[in-house]
Formats: C-alpha cells, structure tokens, sequence
C-alpha cells in the first residue's frame, strides 16, 4: 500500500491519485463520499460544462420516476447495476414506501460504492450488494448474493443508469444487455439512462476528454446507438428520450432545459 492509497472497508485498495466516477458522481450530487482528487476534478467538470450537476439530479429524477413505475406495474424485484454510492432516494427506499417486501441486489465495481452501500444495508434484509463488474454479465447472474434475493421466474426491474456509457464499444454494451435480458422473465422491465453525443456535442467532447485524461474514458453515444440497447425489449413510450421528457411529474419542467440535457433514457419491456 502506499502513501497515495487507502485500504477499502469492502475490499482491494482506493487509489487517491485520480478520481473515480462513482466519487465524481457523489460529488455533482453535493454528496460527502468524495476525496480532494475527486472535488478538484469536479470542479473542473462542472467550469467546463456547468449544467452537469442539473444533468446528474435529473438522472437520479429519472431513476425514482423508473422505481415507481415499475412498482406500479407490479414490479418487486430490482438489479440495480452501476448503482453507485447511495444518496437521497435509494431504489429499495423507494420501492419499499410502495411495498416493504421489495427486494433489491446493488452492483457496482467501485469498492468505496460497495463499501458505502454494506454499510447502509447492515441489518436489512431482501437487499444486498455486490461488488462486481457488469461486462461479466453471467458472473452477476450466477452470484450467490443475485440468486438468494432475486427470483428469475418473476418480472424484474433491471436497471442499468449512467453507467453504459462507461463501457466501450469493444465490451459490446448492446450484446451485454442482451445476456442480461436472456435470464428475465416476460413483464421484466429495462431502465437505461445513457450519456449523449449528440445534444451538446461540443461540452459532450469536452466532458469525454477530461475523464479520458484521468484514465477513466466514457463513450458518450447518440440517439439510435441508445436505441440499439433495447433491441429485444418493447420500447415503451415515450421512447429514448432526454431525462427531463421521460414522463415529467410535472408539466412545469423548463422547455430550454429539458432539450439541452445531455443524457437520454428509456424503459423497455420483455415480453
Ligand atoms: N446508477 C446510479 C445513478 O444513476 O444514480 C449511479 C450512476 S454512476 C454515474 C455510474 C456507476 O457505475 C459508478 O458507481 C461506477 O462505479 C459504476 N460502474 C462503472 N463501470 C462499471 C462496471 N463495469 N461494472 C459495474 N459498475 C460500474
């Protein structure tokens, strides 16, 4: 271990010479689960593109509007990949408010998420983490902590938000979430929310160089390449669509903004 590193409470080493997502996201979010690295290259992200902290609220918005959808549509059961630290508005807090028998399995490959979550979940049963990653689709179907809370024979709400545009096209985003929709039953629901490239192309670039530059590259994609992700679910309306449009609460989200929010998302059935 060196001076640069510290020992995870969930496992392996957190390396605080360059910052990591999940802490870069906690960071837009106001969180507290961030390291100076992160704050010092937060805040450069957010110089760069100052409606990337709008960006992440609205994913998370979107997040809670997928949760009670789902719920409303009979949905009890959630793998949440790339779920991230927890903040205001967990999914098994949401799903739970509707049914405390709810059941939710966080996975995430960031050891200060993991860690994070364990703590929150300590004593709480139907919900578990996994300290995973989401290329190995069958290892996270196969994990025993996947298997003891979630009952593949019943709908599930799959879940998979600001994470895709973390893997590149090499890994095959589309074929993975094939592999996931493979082990759902009919009714299962997929929930993506995905970066776009081609809403505020320029900022988008801008973004992509700087997460490159620390090591952490993201694929940003467009409009039919986010599309191409449900290929096998039903698309349900209204489609793939920037956050703020996918079925507002409210009729009062501000047109300007809600076409200039960088992040597309979608919900798609199994049938
Ligand atoms: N899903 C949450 C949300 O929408 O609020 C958090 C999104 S955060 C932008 C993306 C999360 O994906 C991070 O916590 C990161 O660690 C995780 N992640 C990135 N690549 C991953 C991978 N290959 N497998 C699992 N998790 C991954």
């Amino acid at each position: 271990m060196t001076t640069a590193t510290v020992r995870s409470t969930a496992s392996g080493e957190i390396d605080l010479t360059r910052p990591s997502c999940a802490r870069l996201y906690d960071y837009y979010l106001g969180g507290s689960h961030n390291f100076a690295i992160d704050r010092e290259y937060g805040r450069r992200a957010v110089a760069q593109w100052p409606r990337l902290p709008a960006m992440v609220r609205a994913n998370r918005d979107f997040l809670r509007r997928a949760v009670r959808f789902a719920v409303r549509n009979g949905i009890r059961q959630f793998l949440d990949i790339g779920s991230g630290i927890p903040t205001a508005g967990n999914v098994h807090e949401i799903a739970r408010r509707a049914d405390p028998g709810a059941r939710v399995v966080y996975v995430d490959i960031d050891p200060v998420a993991v860690a994070h979550s364990r703590a929150m979940l300590a004593g709480c049963s139907g919900v578990t983490v996994l300290q995973a990653d989401l290329r190995d689709a069958q290892a996270i179907l196969r994990a025993s902590e996947v298997q003891r809370v979630i009952d593949f024979s019943r709908p599930v709400a799959l879940l998979m938000l600001g994470v895709l545009h973390q893997v590149s096209d090499v890994d095959d985003p589309s074929g993975l979430v094939e592999e996931y929709h493979d082990a759902l039953s009919p009714d299962s629901l997929a929930v993506i929310s995905h970066g776009a490239n081609d809403i505020e192309p320029d900022h988008a670039d801008e973004h992509q160089r700087l997460y490159a530059g620390f090591g952490t590259p993201l694929w940003f994609r467009e409009h039919s390449q986010v599309l191409d992700l449900f290929a096998g679910f039903e698309l349900l309306e209204p489609g793939v669509v920037p956050l703020p449009e996918w079925r507002p609460d409210s009729a009062e989200v501000d047109q300007s903004e809600r076409c200039r929010m960088s992040v597309y998302g979608g919900i798609g059935r199994k049938n």
